[in-house]
């Protein structure tokens, strides 16, 4: 058997582990359950590729999203190794042949969702082949406590009863204690390995700041930091919003949202992991698999969901373990705004029942039909023709998708269809005069023979890799050829597929899964409070009061967050000191506390607090434009 650090460098061009991930490679390898809690970016993939590729036979690994599957998967052959995905889509004979593969053909990883677990020919095939590993990735998608809870995930632990002898390994980076005992019971896990790493980020100072006019202390903050930098904000017209107002200020900033196109996404992506853009303004659609080291800032304008995603997109920060700040900034209004954006939209069970219903006749689906069948959906056109509200509408999507009742994809096509109207003759002679035309025409023609005869669709992508040209080409190509009347051509967007999972048999299906929507409900009620708990709790450090709602104990405090920073300064700095500084400040004209604050190196708490008791002690008086001046003068 090859020694794990070998492989490491074989495949993966890494020299040394990261922290746990030997231990955790060793249990797997012993034949232990093995449970591995790193945080995101810890590494958890190579915790299970490693032993899997060290031993005989193939590693099962579940996993909750098609796009999670095909990355890695992707990344695997990329590296040589054999792997593939059950995702849907896939037709039952095609099925077949990869089944078989995975029994006869050497692969080493099939990665498959948990719904694929109920289809007879994937127990059957599973039980004959040579399995090493289970690897259950994303495992506190088990619990029904945690963030993201697949009740299909469920169905794992029939993997137990197919291949009784197969240690397994969980893999999460987010889990509260009641979670990690959810998935220990779940997955039938007897005297585990735990392998536990501290959520303790020592070099990222947590601040939640009350600032009403945020902006001002936005622009403060970047000033003070120029640095990489991401600002998490509500939804997707204040990405452009706030991206635009940075760069009338002379900072370079990019946006990124879930409803951009692909191009799109990639380039703004791009421009500031090269450090093109200093800032990314983004909604939480942004960060998956983002790993920059060097984030100097992760600034939050709005209040996250959760303390899980907060944790998540805050430890974007300082991945290179340089000094790095996450900030929330909050004001009166946010608590309000933050039950209106999570708590009046969540989907109560009669409204699913309607939107359930409304899907299928969109899709005119009919009773007891639909398993299995796929539909190109654009979102915004299906709530426009029942008129529903677009965020309830689509968290009634995500709950039937996580329900499995459906799947939804959220992928954005662009559907271009193409037919050619004239004769061949004409279209040669149009050519003879548009020479650089020439190649992408050529392509479209070799690759769809109907296309004179029949309106086709195109994947522009393709002609645009078999033309070796950019995908604009191509549709500047098309919109030209359109002009000249040489073709019809119809775009349409989707930005999402939709799957049946389960037969349409509207609210008997819907009421199967009651239960779950309305105790997912109540989690999320829970999951804003401890939001708005954190953010107003100044007694206690910041970092210790995330890192206990993650089940960790007897931490330090952290020496660099809001309330640790307060507390320093109330002790060592006199406030004598201070109230001098701003007398000797204010001798010299009338300031605003603003200003006070950009010229004196005290807190704004410090400040604030100082100019009350001078107002007080009479010392000073407010004018009618806030500012402040001495009395005596
Ligand atoms: P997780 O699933 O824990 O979020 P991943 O498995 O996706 O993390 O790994 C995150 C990143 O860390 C990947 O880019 C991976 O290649 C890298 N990585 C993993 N192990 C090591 C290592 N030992 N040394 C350097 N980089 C590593
Ligand atoms: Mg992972």
């Amino acid at each position: 058997m090859q020694h794990p650090i070998n492989i490491l460098e074989r495949y993966w061009k890494f020299t040394s582990f990261k922290p746990l991930q030997e231990d955790i490679i060793n249990s797997v390898l012993k034949g232990e359950d093995t449970f591995a809690l790193l945080p995101t970016g810890g590494g958890k993939s190579i915790c299970f590729q490693i032993p899997a590729l060290a031993k005989d036979g193939i590693c099962i690994v579940i996993s909750p999203l098609v796009a999670l599957m095909k990355n890695q998967v992707q990344a695997l052959q990329d590296k040589g190794i054999k792997a593939m995905a059950l995702t849907s889509g896939i037709s039952y004979s095609q099925l077949d042949t990869m089944l078989d593969n995975c029994i006869y053909g050497n692969y080493k990883f099939l990665y498959l969702s948990p719904e694929r677990l109920q289809q007879d020919i994937v127990q059957e095939r599973i039980r004959q082949m040579n399995v090493n590993l289970i690897a259950i990735d994303e495992a506190h998608c088990i619990s029904q406590w945690g963030n993201d809870f697949r009740p299909s995930y469920k169905n794992i632990v029939k993997l137990r009863e197919i291949q009784p002898t197969v240690n397994v390994i969980a893999l999460t980076a987010s889990a509260t204690p009641e979670v990690v005992d959810d998935i220990i019971k779940e997955l039938d896990f007897i005297s585990p390995k735990c392998f536990k790493q501290s959520f303790v980020r020592s070099n990222l100072a947590y601040m939640v700041f009350h600032e009403e006019d945020k902006y001002y202390k936005l622009e403060a903050i970047l000033k003070k930091n120029p640095a990489p930098s991401i600002i998490y904000v509500r939804n997707r017209r204040a990405t452009l919003e706030i991206s635009s107002f940075l760069e009338s200020k002379g900072y370079s900033s990019i946006y990124y949202h879930g409803g951009l196109s692909h191009a799109e996404k990639d380039n703004a992506l791009e421009s500031w992991m090269q450090n093109r853009k200093q800032i990314m303004v983004a909604t939480n659609a942004f960060g998956m698999g983002i790993d920059k080291p060097d984030v100097k800032t992760v600034i939050h304008l709005n209040l996250p969901e959760s303390m899980e995603s907060y944790f998540q997109e805050a430890g974007r920060a300082g991945r290179n373990g340089n000094k790095a700040f996450a900030v929330i900034l909050k004001n009166n209004s946010d608590e309000l705004l933050v039950k209106n954006q999570f708590l009046k939209v969540l989907p109560s069970v009669s409204f699913i029942k309607t939107i359930y219903r409304k899907l299928s006749s969109y899709f005119q689906v009919s009773y007891g039909e639909g398993v299995d069948n796929v539909f190109d959906f654009n979102f915004n056109t299906f709530c426009k023709t029942y008129k529903f509200n677009t965020i309830l509408a689509y968290n009634a999507l995500l709950l039937l998708d996580r329900t499995s009742v459906i799947s939804l994809s959220k992928q954005f096509n662009q559907r271009t269809l193409v037919h050619f109207i004239v004769s061949n003759t004409a279209l040669f002679s149009y050519l003879e005069t548009h020479k650089d035309s020439n190649t992408i025409v050529k392509s479209i023609l070799r690759t769809y023979g109907g296309i004179f005869e029949q309106e086709t669709k195109i994947n522009t992508n393709l002609i645009a890799d078999k033309a070796s040209v950019k995908e604009e080409a191509v549709f500047a190509v098309l919109h030209q050829l359109e002009k000249a009347e040489i073709i019809t051509l119809k775009n349409s967007k989707t930005d999402a597929q939709i799957t049946y999972l389960e037969p349409r048999e509207d609210d008997k299906t819907i009421n199967r899964i009651s239960t779950i929507i309305k105790q997912q409900n109540t989690l999320k009620e829970k999951q804003v409070l401890s939001i708005l708990n954190y953010i107003n709790n100044d007694d206690l450090c910041k970092s210790i009061q995330l890192l206990s709602y993650f089940g960790e104990q007897d931490i330090d405090a952290c020496g660099i967050c809001s309330v640790c920073i307060q507390r320093k300064g109330s002790k060592t700095v006199d406030s004598k000191v201070i109230k001098q500084s701003i007398i000797k400040a204010l001798e010299n004209g009338d300031l605003s506390s603003r200003s006070l604050l950009e010229q004196l190196d005290y807190s704004e708490n410090q400040i604030n607090n100082t100019i009350k008791e001078l107002l007080e002690l009479r010392i000073i008086s407010i004018t009618k434009t806030n500012t402040y001046k001495l009395a005596h003068i």
